[in-house]
């Protein structure tokens, strides 16, 4: 039985092999930045660019943060060995929950281990099945897995589609839903694409849904201080949800903010923050520390937007086919996953890390290098990178 239940697993690997779908991982022995050192096997550790992490503002490394860090475990140890409500809770984490609340203009919010559990967690305390639920087909995994949590019943609009949306709200109001509930990504992250939250907002008013937002790729670095896309687009969103794993330093944490009443009852409902154990108070008080620098951080906002500008013309120029944008995620499209992963092999032997992104983050036939700028990057760093992306589009026959 066990021999038969692993050759299953077994073919079903090397079926993921065969269609050029396996990813592998590479090992890092420095801390994240512009710049990284990767161990090889028999090696020497070799220094590459890093164009593919969500390092936005470049805090990965910063010695405040890691100061911030060191402290708090100094002051209140290494691990909670709770949930929240046991013995979980420390000043830091009401500090951290009131800071990111008054930061991103809400009542209160609430920490969870990952936004992938702020948006596991979201959906099912809060609706019903009386209730509807509205979501853009490209909303990330954890938001679809949130939602199929949940009891309300389900729409989905195409990707930023406002007349399919005005057209599911009208289906869910026509069945008679209580609430409505509608749910996007603020940038759609494997495009780069900022939702239109403008639209969204007033389709929201006009039919009384409620607007729930991920905001993980625009917290930090979009919008007047770094409050995200409901700020950049002048609106209020109901429910916003966000991760510390991306431009607020990148360890790990997610949350969700709202009203008062919303958070109150998640923290009597939701199920990862329940069942699962309190972030650690070196993130907690690093975190605290990341929300500080990121809003008051317009200069690396300006660096990040205008090192997207030149890494973005400078690939037009060579002859690439991106989306179309202004986020600092720059999708390169290639079509095929093998094309996507013999062009990240070229790139990694010119020392530029990339990762080839294909079925199933992204739909088979559209795969690509999703490259991100960041704000650590230099004018130095981009034309190498820029260099190294030509040789290796003509390597690989696409340029
Ligand atoms: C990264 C991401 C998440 C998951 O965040 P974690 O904190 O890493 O779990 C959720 N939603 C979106 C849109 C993301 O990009």
């Amino acid at each position: 039985m066990a021999d038969e239940f692993l050759d299953h697993i077994g073919a079903v690997l090397k079926g993921i092999e065969a269609e050029g779908l396996m990813k592998r991982e590479r090992e890092i022995t420095s801390p994240q930045g512009a710049r990284v050192t990767v161990a090889r096997p028999g090696e020497p550790g070799r220094r590459m660019l890093n164009l593919c992490a969500n390092n936005y503002l470049g805090l990965a490394d910063d010695p405040r943060l890691v100061a911030a860090a060191e402290a708090a475990t100094r002051s209140h140890g290494y691990g909670m060995a709770s949930v929240r409500f046991i013995c979980g809770t420390t000043d830091l984490h009401r500090a951290l929950e009131r800071r990111l609340a008054a930061w991103l203009g809400h009542e209160d919010s609430i920490l969870f281990a990952a936004c992938f559990d702020a948006n596991g967690a979201v959906f099912e305390p809060l609706l019903g099945e009386e209730d509807a639920v509205i979501s853009d087909s490209l909303n990330h995994a954890s938001i679809i897995d949130g939602i199929r949590l949940c009891k309300a019943r389900r729409f989905r609009f195409a990707n930023g589609d406002m007349a399919d949306l005005e057209a599911q709200l009208r289906a869910a109001r026509e069945g008679g839903a209580r609430f409505v509930m509608v749910a996007t990504d603020g940038v759609f992250s494997m495009d780069g694409y900022f939702a239109d939250l403008g639209a969204v907002r007033r389709l929201c008013d006009a039919y009384g849904a409620l607007l729930m937002v991920d905001d993980c790729h625009a917290t930090g670095f979009v919008g007047p201080k770094g409050r995200g896309t409901p700020a950049r687009a002048g609106i209020a969103a109901d429910i916003l949800t966000g991760t510390f794993g991306k431009a607020l330093g990148g360890a790990l944490g997610g949350y969700v903010a709202g009203a008062q009443p919303v958070i109150d009852l998640l923290r009597q409902r939701a199920r990862p923050y329940l069942f699962s154990n309190a972030l650690p108070p070196a993130v907690v008080g690093a975190a605290l520390a990341a929300i500080d620098i990121a809003e008051a951080a317009d200069d690396r906002r300006a660096q990040l937007s205008e090192n997207a500008a030149y890494w973005r013309a400078g690939l037009e120029a060579l002859g690439f086919s991106l989306l179309p944008g202004s986020h600092p995620i720059v999708p390169v499209m290639l079509g095929d996953a093998p094309l996507a992963q013999s062009f990240a092999r070229e790139l990694d032997a010119e020392g530029v890390m990339v990762s080839a992104f294909f079925f199933p983050v992204v739909p088979r036939g559209k795969a690509r290098i999703r490259t991100q700028m960041n704000a650590a990057l230099t004018r130095e760093d981009l034309d190498f990178g820029l260099a190294a992306f030509g040789r290796a589009g003509k390597a690989v026959g696409v340029l």
